[in-house]
């Protein structure tokens, strides 16, 4: 579900014709749907209505600060990988009361930035880290509040990139000793147990997968409980994918009904770190053709967005919708690669794609673009990074101007 869609055949965001916006802001850009957005967090939110719950979105998804802050304004909080990303919470005015730190390698900086703004809780990955904190907490006279990732060996089914809770993972612990770690949290005056995680993938279609690992995760749960040790939340992660082209991904409701009923039946509260069905599709990339090109075999759309800008065709094979934004049903069709200025060969939006023919500055919409989009982006080739637009009703805002060339080398010197 989401708001881009066709008027008198041309190609609109919420009231927003993304023709005009391409001129006035030019392209590539990211354009993001204000009510898309909403309607994703309220659509997960209501999914864990009959539950004591918090939603912590992953920022990594879509780290925007505007984003942030809409979100924020819901009632989100925030699963956070670095402190760069808690600031970013921060400054949208996020509660940091409602931030869960994930990630296997915490700098203990990070970890003191966290405490002292006091976050709800690390999920922590392994043995040392634990100490780490306990060390940090202890020199600034603070509590550290701790989850541990546990990795429920299970198989998401999912990209091999994106699967976090195989046993050969680096993500977590086993079962085994995250036991030994909330032992030694439960006798540690700075280390104050609140929970236990998991999280064991991306882009995951079946509810299974997840009633399996959160089985195994809850199960640990009672055997710590046995020992007198209390947990009050059960963080299931993210993971729950979306449809990109014709993928049949479970819905909220069916994953909330399960983990839900597993949370109920364990009393502990619910904590939710989805980034992709929040926020996937309720964004596009809006790129226009620089040139068409053939090499007698192989026909080439060569558009001005490019594999810095949108890296998940070249990362994991990911597969985007494109569209023309102007009217083309008189178009007839061709068989073209959709290809960037950048100077390598993965470097490609689509493959062997049937699109209506291109024309030079014809505008292309590339949608499911608004997770692992923008977050991902680079300068390689010294492309300034795209500037990124949120639709609201019929007006539009910039969120991120487009980076300038003096962008690109702030910070560095020549030599002396
Ligand atoms: C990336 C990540 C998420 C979000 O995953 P989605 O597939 O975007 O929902 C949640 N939790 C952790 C720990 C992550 O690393």
């Amino acid at each position: 579900m989401h708001f881009f869609a066709r008027n008198n055949g041309q190609l609109w965001a919420e009231g927003v014709s993304l023709a005009t916006l391409a001129e006035q802001v030019g392209t590539p850009c990211y354009v993001y749907s204000r009510a898309t957005l909403e309607r994703h967090y309220q659509v997960m939110d209501q999914a864990l209505a009959g539950v004591d719950h918090l939603i912590c979105f992953a920022v990594k998804a879509c780290s925007n600060i505007a984003i942030l802050q809409l979100l924020a304004r819901l009632g989100s909080g925030f699963d956070i990988v670095s402190g760069g990303e808690l600031a970013r919470v921060l400054r949208a005015g996020g509660d940091p009361r409602k931030v869960v730190f994930s990630g296997v390698g915490k700098q203990p900086h990070e970890i003191a930035q966290a405490l002292q703004v006091g976050i709800h809780c690390f999920n922590v990955e392994s043995e040392q880290e634990l100490a780490t904190i306990e060390r940090i907490a202890a020199e600034l006279g603070l509590v550290a509040p701790i989850s541990v990732r546990v990795n429920p060996e299970v198989d998401p089914r999912t990209h091999k990139y994106i699967a976090t809770g195989l046993k050969s993972s680096k993500f977590g612990v086993a079962a085994d000793v995250a036991e030994t770690m909330y032992q030694r949290a439960a006798r540690s005056k700075h280390l104050h147990i609140v929970g236990i995680d998991c999280h064991i993938g991306s882009q995951i279609m079946e509810i299974a997968p997840f009633v399996e690992a959160v089985g195994r995760v809850v199960e640990l749960a009672e055997r710590l409980r046995g020992q007198g040790i209390a947990l009050e939340h059960l963080d299931v992660g993210g993971g729950l994918g979306i449809v990109y082209r014709d993928e049949a991904p479970a819905l909220p409701e069916q994953l909330g009904e399960a983990v839900g009923q597993i949370a109920r039946r364990h009393h502990l509260r619910l904590i939710m770190e989805p980034g992709r069905v929040i926020v996937g599709n309720a964004g596009i990339l809006l790129t226009r053709v620089l040139g068409i090109k053939s090499n007698g075999d192989k026909d080439f759309v060569i558009v001005d967005a490019a594999m810095n800008d949108l890296i998940r065709p070249a990362l994991y094979d990911a597969w985007h919708r494109l569209e023309l934004v102007g009217a083309s049903e008189d178009r007839p069709l061709a068989l073209v690669d959709v290809v960037g200025p950048v100077c390598e060969s993965g470097d490609f939006l689509a493959q062997d794609r049937q699109l209506p023919t291109c024309q030079n500055g014809d505008l292309l919409a590339v949608f499911g673009a608004g997770a692992y989009g923008f977050s991902m982006s680079s300068n390689y080739n010294s492309r300034p990074r795209s500037a990124e637009v949120l639709a609201d009703g019929s007006t539009y805002q910039v969120i991120r101007s487009r980076e300038t060339v003096a962008d690109l080398w702030r910070g560095e010197m020549l030599v002396g």
